[in-house]
C-alpha cells in the first residue's frame, strides 16, 4: 500500500446540482481520513460548484482541449478548467479514445497544454481484451504512455498514470492481482527509463471495476498507489467503503 494512496472518483457524464450533497458527504468524511488523498472529477458543469463546497478533498476536469481558445464550440481549455476550480485534468481516457477518437498525439498535445496552464494530469492507459488475449497488452500500454509524454521533465511533480484495462471499466471484471502488479511494474520501469529516479515518486492508479470490496487487495499490490473509479464513486457510501479500504 503507498504511503498516501490516492483515490479519485471519475463521474464521466453524471450528476447535476442534486449531486453535491455526495460531494459534501465525501469530503466531510475525507477529513477524517487523511492518510487517503481524494479527488473527484466531476463534469464540466459541476467543477465550479463542487470546488465551492468542498474543504479537503482534489478537484478535476475529465477533459481539456489541446489549444487555449478559439473556435471551438463546445470545448473546454485547460485554462478554463483550472478557474472553474480543477487542479488536475484526466485525460486519454479509454471512452475519450473511443468515442472522440482521440489518438495518442492529440493526448499528447493535451498533455502539453495541461501543463501549461498549470494542470497536474491523470493520464489513462489500457489494452483491449483482445489485445490481452493476444499477449499485447504490456506492448500497447507502454506504446500509448510514450507516445503521449514528454521524453524529460519533472513529470514526478504532475504526472499520475492511470493503468485502467478496457474491458474491465463497467464491467465487474478486474485482471488477476498478478497481472495488475506486472503492469505496473512494466509502466514503474518505462517511467524510471524516461525519468530516472523520480519516477519512484510518480503515482500508478488502477482502474477498472473497483469496489470497497476488492480494493484492498489491489491497493496493497506493489506500484499500485491509488484507483480511479467510475460506477463506484458515484455515492459518497460507495465511494466512502474504497477510502476506507485504502485507510
Ligand atoms: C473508469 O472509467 O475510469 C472506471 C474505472 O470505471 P469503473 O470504475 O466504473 O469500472
Amino acid at each position: 500500500m503507498a504511503e498516501r494512496p490516492y483515490i479519485v472518483g471519475n463521474w464521466k457524464m453524471n450528476g447535476t446540482r442534486a449531486m453535491l450533497s455526495e460531494a459534501r458527504a465525501i469530503d466531510r468524511a475525507s477529513q477524517r481520513h487523511m492518510k487517503v488523498e481524494v479527488a473527484l472529477a466531476p463534469p464540466f458543469t459541476l467543477i465550479h460548484a463542487v470546488h465551492r463546497e468542498v474543504e479537503q478533498i482534489g478537484v478535476g476536469a475529465q477533459d481539456c482541449h489541446a489549444l487555449t481558445e478559439g473556435a471551438h464550440t463546445g470545448d473546454i481549455s485547460a485554462a478554463m478548467a483550472l478557474d472553474a476550480g480543477a487542479k488536475f485534468v484526466i485525460l486519454g481516457h479509454s471512452e475519450r479514445r473511443t468515442n472522440h477518437g482521440e489518438s495518442d498525439a492529440l493526448i499528447r498535445d493535451k498533455v502539453a497544454a495541461a501543463r501549461e496552464a498549470g494542470l497536474q494530469v491523470i493520464l489513462c492507459c489500457g489494452e483491449s481484451e483482445a489485445q490481452r488475449d493476444a499477449g499485447e497488452a504490456e506492448a500497447h500500454v507502454l506504446g500509448q504512455l510514450k507516445a503521449a509524454l514528454p521524453e524529460s521533465d519533472n513529470a514526478s511533480e504532475w504526472l499520475t498514470v492511470a493503468y485502467e484495462p478496457i474491458w474491465a471499466i463497467g464491467t465487474g471484471r478486474v485482471p488477476t492481482t498478478d497481472d495488475i502488479a506486472a503492469m505496473h511494474g512494466a509502466i514503474r520501469g518505462l517511467l524510471t527509463d524516461m525519468y530516472g529516479d523520480a519516477a519512484a515518486e510518480t503515482r500508478i492508479l488502477y482502474g477498472g471495476s473497483v469496489k470497497a470490496e476488492n480494493a484492498a487487495a489491489i491497493l496493497a499490490l506493489a506500484d499500485v498507489d491509488g484507483a480511479l473509479v467510475g460506477g463506484a464513486s458515484l455515492t459518497a457510501e460507495a465511494f466512502l467503503g474504497i477510502v476506507y479500504a485504502a485507510a
